[in-house]
């Protein structure tokens, strides 16, 4: 992070501007906006300056700059058409310690205006840390289009009901949730509207019927690692918790959109290193969930597709407590897709299987008679480690040795990693790519077509073709 976002009060604060040009109206247009007691060194004043100093809105010294004007300030603007002014005026303040800002001359700069969108007191201050104005323009833009007009006076009905609703409901999370439950409510359509006596009227019947809050749990499919996988729905609940109860499956850019302030406990790390055993994230989940919180169950794929996801919820049970199911895309679904295998293809294959490689607590092996038929797709999840065995007994039991083959690892995400070959080199295709977890095995006719396919990452000219997190 390059710089720091921050919002300043700059009310009735002494704030220094060096020019009167052009560039230096429209800063001190912003500035007086923001209430900044202003004071305007230049050689010549036009009338809108002049006017302001009669209004007592801004003080104006009609002078060259001297460094001794910048005392006493607490930011500094140069904006004069002269660099070699502007250069002086940012080294007199920089070694005062006191933020300057050089229009249009970045490295003369402590600190940079963002572009705005002013939905006061809602604001949304946007940068590119002087990299691509043009893109955060076009943020901009963007964002001036979908945010509604109403979050102004929303906000401002929310902050005249602050003190009131802390005075009824004690603790931090209460206070959120009630919140989360007006915004969910149709006091926002009111506002909207613009019946703000009845979303006021509204807002107060909801706080006098306010009860203690249920906690809650949210079993969420978080996909297989690229964010943009996420379902509306998973993305809400994870901004929603208080809690987000996470593995190691879950990847890191889908944990950044977690809300910034919710309690983060992790219960899985790599390849059976100290994970939390089950039983404890059984149990976790019940105590969190009945104490009041939110808690998000935040899971990679799909949570029911070898995800533990029933147990989870079936210790909820004798507790009553409420919770919801968020499907994911299964690793099987998104690997593939990114991998460019169609599952099935109606001259290929006509069913596809999900195994897992783990071995049955009883021992007992899959039916591999069945997983090695014909013209059918077998995906296996977590087989890295059984590899050989899967391999001896698809071949053991009739499945072609030349039958095409896939080993995706960290699949969907930017450092995905295809290899491709025949079913008698699958374990040597691991072994020579040293292939991680987490990593899925295909192994099906339709894998032949993969070539043809791929359209995701590996080829260097497909790059630019990644999917961005935030695509304008
Ligand atoms: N519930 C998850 C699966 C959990 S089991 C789902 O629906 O996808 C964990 C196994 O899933 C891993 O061992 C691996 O085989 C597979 N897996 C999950 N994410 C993956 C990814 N991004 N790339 C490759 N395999 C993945």
């Amino acid at each position: 992070m390059q710089y720091l976002p921050i919002f300043a009060q700059l009310n009735n604060r002494p704030v220094l501007l060096v020019g009167a040009g052009h560039v230096a109206l429209r800063k001190a247009g912003t500035l007086l906006k923001a209430g900044a007691r202003l004071t305007v060194v230049a050689t010549y004043f036009s009338d809108e300056f002049k006017e302001w100093q009669q209004q007592g809105k801004a003080t104006l010294i009609e002078s060259r700059f001297a460094p001794e004007h910048i005392d006493g300030h607490v930011l500094v603007i140069a904006a004069t058409d002269d660099d070699a002014v502007n250069q002086s005026v940012f080294e007199a303040a920089d070694a005062r310690n006191i933020l300057v800002n050089t229009v249009d001359d970045q490295p003369n700069c402590s600190f940079i205006f963002p572009a705005i969108i002013d939905r006061s007191p809602i604001l949304i201050a946007i940068s590119s840390a002087g990299t691509a104005p043009v893109l955060a323009r076009r943020l901009r833009e963007k964002l001036e289009a979908i945010l509604p007009a109403h979050l102004g006076p929303l906000a401002q009905l929310v902050g005249s009901f602050r003190d009131k609703v802390k005075q009824k409901i004690s603790g931090f999370a209460g206070r959120r949730q009630f919140w989360e439950r007006v915004f969910d409510s149709s006091i926002v359509r009111e506002v909207q509207a613009n019946r703000l006596d009845l979303a006021q009227q509204q807002l107060e019947a909801l706080l006098e019927r306010e009860i203690p809050t249920q906690g809650e749990v949210y079993l969420v499919g978080s996909g297989p690692g690229d964010p943009e996988l996420l379902t509306l729905k998973a993305l809400q609940l994870m901004q929603q918790a208080d809690v987000v109860v996470y593995d190691y499956l879950v990847s890191e850019p889908i944990m950044q959109l977690v809300r910034r302030d919710a309690e983060l406990i992790c219960v899985g790390k790599k390849a059976g290193a100290h994970s939390v055993a089950q039983e404890e994230t059984n149990n976790l989940l019940v105590s969190l969930a009945l104490s009041g919180k939110k808690v998000c169950r935040l899971k990679g794929g799909d949570p029911f597709i070898f995800g533990r996801g029933a147990e989870e919820i079936e210790v909820l049970l004798p507790h009553k407590i409420p919770f919801q199911v968020v499907p994911g895309i299964t690793a099987a679904a998104g690997c593939a897709a990114y991998a460019g295998i169609a599952l099935t293809h109606r001259d290929y294959a006509q069913a596809v299987q999900f195994v897992t490689g783990h071995c049955r607590k009883d021992g007992v092996e899959p039916d591999w008679q069945s997983l090695s038929r014909p013209n059918q797709t077998l995906v296996i999840y977590m087989g890295l480690m059984k590899v050989e065995h899967i391999q001896q007994q698809l071949l053991a039991a009739g499945r072609a040795a030349d039958i095409p083959v896939a080993v995706i690892e960290n699949g969907t995400r930017a450092d995905q990693r295809v290899f491709t070959g025949q079913l008698s080199q699958l374990a040597t295709l691991v072994a020579e790519h040293q292939v991680q977890s987490p990593a899925l095995l295909i192994i099906g006719e339709v894998v032949a077509l993969q070539q043809k396919l791929n359209w995701f990452g590996d080829r260097p000219d497909q790059q630019a073709q990644q999917p961005l997190t935030n695509r304008i």
